[in-house]
């Protein structure tokens, strides 16, 4: 049975990272539609000039174009053994998209991160990350600040662009209002799971794998049931 995840949260819930962790131990693909976003911009192909000045905004870029990204993606033969979808869906006719380009594939598993107003505001208005890799800097060493070295690649640890005051503000208006109704659509599925986000990123991890390997011993008992 394929690992079919998907990410939801607010922006600085802690999705990339989570989604990494999960990735790395899983031996799947991590899709990352702001990383993808983010590269094209820096390569300057036709996507990343359209996508950049929405981004440097904090509004969301065309369903058109995301959905776009995501279906092909999901064609390559690499998500086959599964996947973990970070940053995609974020509004409903994406999640209907998603749910379109799903038919006939293993279910998804829905991990949403939750986490307050407040603590998002100062998460991301503090976080650095590696302008050449895109890795979020571990806490211990944000405190080192602007210029310190990236621990995977040596590159610089700088403030993302939309991570200054005024655009996180409109990131999280933009969550509220466009992607905050997910957890409605998903949230009487059987296979969605909350976990609280506002803890240390470890015990997030386990809370998730805890919640993804319940899951996975609830459909293989579905399964024996239906064979027996
Ligand atoms: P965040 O830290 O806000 O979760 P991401 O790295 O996921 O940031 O995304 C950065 C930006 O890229 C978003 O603010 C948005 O402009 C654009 N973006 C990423 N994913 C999507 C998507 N699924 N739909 C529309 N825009 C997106
Ligand atoms: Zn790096």
């Amino acid at each position: 049975m394929a690992l079919n995840l998907i990410m939801l949260g607010p922006p600085g819930a802690g999705k990339g990272t989570q989604a990494e962790r999960f990735a790395a131990a899983k031996g799947i693909p991590k899709i990352s539609t702001g990383d993808i976003l983010r590269e094209a911009v820096h390569t300057g192909t036709e996507l990343g000039r359209r996508a950049k000045a929405i981004m440097e905004r904090g509004e969301l870029v065309s369903d058109e174009i995301v959905i776009g990204i995501v279906r092909e993606r999901l064609d390559r033969d690499d998500v086959k053994a599964g996947f973990i979808l970070d940053g995609f869906p974020r509004t409903v006719p994406q999640a209907k998209a998603l749910d379109a380009i799903m038919a006939g594939r293993d279910p998804l598993i829905v991990l949403n991160i939750d986490v307050a107003h407040d603590v998002l505001v100062r998460r991301l208005t503090t976080r650095l990350i590696c302008q050449d890799c895109g890795t979020n800097a571990l806490v211990e060493d944000a405190a080192a600040g602007a210029g310190s070295r990236c621990r995977k690649c040596g590159g610089p640890m700088v403030q993302r662009a939309d991570d200054n005051a005024a655009v996180v503000l409109e990131r999280l208006k933009t969550y509220q209002r466009d992607t905050k109704p997910l957890v409605e659509f998903y949230g009487a599925r059987p296979t969605y799971r909350s976990v609280n986000g506002a803890q240390a990123p470890d015990t997030v991890t386990a809370e998730l794998e805890a919640a993804v390997a319940a899951l996975g011993a609830m459909s293989k008992g579905a399964a024996s049931g239906a064979r027996a």
